[in-house]
């Protein structure tokens, strides 16, 4: 894929990207690690300060990056705006925390014969980071602020589609005071991610984005015995049973289902939904998806725009024509509008079986599958018949079943009468083939440090 900055509303290509060769890409490891020596060494305090400065340019920034990603990757901008706003959010949390999250923990000394002994958090070195384009600034950030916070270095190669995203993050922390060499936007496609990952002096990746992009990560970094953090695809599943508030749980659904144009890895795809609310939940549901606005991605009053791209907008139309033809019903939208730009319009499809591509894999845009479920036990079935486990969700005001979807439900995230949602309180990561290994919180921050005992007699 090239490095390009393509306009998915139009399909217009407006600037194109030569690649980093080998020597480029090697003056950055080279530069990271030697910055890792001495960065290293500074305190919480400094860092804090720099985290704080970068916080504040993103804020004073965050129209002119809000629009760059919109161009970009066709985000709504009311939506890269929030996004640029969370990042500085998250920036400061890890400011605020980072020192009280990789404190020195104290052991039970006695137990082990020690004077002393307590465990303490160390900086593993240099850091790659593999990211997607969908969320261009936060899930770059959720990787980078608690990494930078604990005394890592972090290289950052970023989807080929959002280039000036990527430039922009490359800079961002040196102007608000890190040293150079401390946060490197490397300009390279996929094919060049090995030598990278093999690369001595680089000791450690995380890869946000799809199944093969992180297993071929991951056996590379195996084979290399490098310490890796996978956040993959999700299917998650949204339950709603007859205790719920109906119109609550489908407005939440429809923006569960279409944030960020449809493309998020914890949004909602598979509703399944008790038989005894089904019919009613599916009308309040189909009328409020055909109520969106689909536009221009720039407009304020626009709630979807493009998807990201031509291969993305292909894939989704042909999960959907894949169902229909073995059988699916279409509530809403369904065929991608003639304009050009990769379109899809919101989309809900009813009476999706296991024979359908549709029920096993990854929709990746405003599509949202409706199941029926007999009972609780069904739904929680149905639910867990996917090989992801990112988030979920379950609307019910039964305690009882709360309780079941809490213990029950196959995901790294659960959700009662809401939508999954990423907060920098709180962990997030997968399970199954959503990956492994938490971001965010202090969970996020300690996955790339020595763990490390310390017994004194
Ligand atoms: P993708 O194709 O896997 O790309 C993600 C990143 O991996 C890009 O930088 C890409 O570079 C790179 N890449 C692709 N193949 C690679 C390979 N073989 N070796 C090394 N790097 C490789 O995914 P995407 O289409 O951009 O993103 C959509 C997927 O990401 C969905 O499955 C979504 O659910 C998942 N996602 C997961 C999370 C989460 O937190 N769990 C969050 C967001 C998205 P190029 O662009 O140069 O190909």
């Amino acid at each position: 894929m090239a490095i390009a900055t393509v306009n998915p509303a139009t399909g217009e290509t407006l600037q194109t990207f030569e690649a980093y060769d080998e020597d480029e890409v090697a003056e950055r490891i080279a530069r990271a690690y030697e910055t890792f020596r001495a960065y290293r060494g500074t305190g919480f305090a400094q860092r804090a300060e720099w985290m704080r400065a970068a916080a504040d340019l993103l804020d004073a920034e965050a129209d002119h990056i809000a629009a760059t990603m919109t161009t970009e990757m066709g985000k709504t901008l009311v939506s890269a705006r929030a996004e640029a706003t969370k990042c500085a959010a998250a920036m400061r949390f890890y400011a605020d925390h980072a020192a009280g999250f990789l404190a020195d923990e104290p052991g039970d000394a006695a137990a082990v014969g020690a004077g002393r002994a307590y465990t303490r958090y160390q900086p593993l070195g240099v850091v790659l980071a593999v990211m997607p384009w969908n969320f261009p600034l936060w899930q770059v950030v959720r990787f980078a602020a608690p990494a930078l916070m604990a005394g890592n270095v972090g290289l950052l190669k970023h989807a080929s589609n959002v280039p000036q995203t990527a430039l922009y993050l490359g800079n961002l922390f040196t102007r608000a005071g890190f040293p150079a060499g401390c946060f490197q936007t490397l300009l390279i496609g996929s094919k060049q991610v090995e030598a990278v990952l093999r690369d001595h002096r680089v000791v450690a990746a995380t890869l946000t984005g799809s199944e093969p992009a992180g297993r071929s990560v991951a056996a590379i970094a195996g084979d290399e015995i490098k310490k890796t953090v996978l956040e993959l695809g999700g299917s998650d599943a949204y339950v709603v049973m007859p205790s719920a508030d109906l119109d609550a749980a489908a407005a939440t659904a429809v923006t569960a289902r279409v944030q960020n144009n449809g493309q998020s890895c914890i949004a909602a795809k598979r509703f399944i939904v008790h038989t005894d609310v089904y019919d009613d939940f599916a009308a309040r549901f189909v009328t409020r998806m055909k109520a969106l606005r689909t536009g221009d991605p720039m407009a304020e009053s626009t709630d979807i725009g493009p998807l990201a791209t031509e291969q993305g907008r292909d894939d989704v139309e042909e999960l959907v024509a894949d169902a229909v033809g073995r059988g699916a019903t279409v509530l809403a939208g369904g065929v991608s509008p003639d304009r050009k730009g990769w379109w899809y319009p919101p989309t809900v499809v009813a009476d999706v079986t296991p024979d359908m591509k549709l029920y096993h894999e990854e929709v990746f845009g405003p599509v949202a599958a409706l199941y029926r479920a007999a009972d609780l036990d069904d739904a929680i079935r149905i639910a867990n018949a996917t090989g992801f486990g990112l988030g979920s969700n379950a609307w019910t005001t039964d305690p009882v079943e709360r309780d079941r979807f809490v213990d029950e439900l196959e995901a790294g995230a659960v959700f009662v009468n809401g939508m999954t949602t990423s907060y920098p309180q709180l962990p997030f990561g997968g399970v199954k083939r959503s990956g492994y290994g938490r971001e965010l919180s202090a969970h996020g921050i300690r996955e790339f440090c020595n763990v490390k005992t310390v017994w004194i007699a």
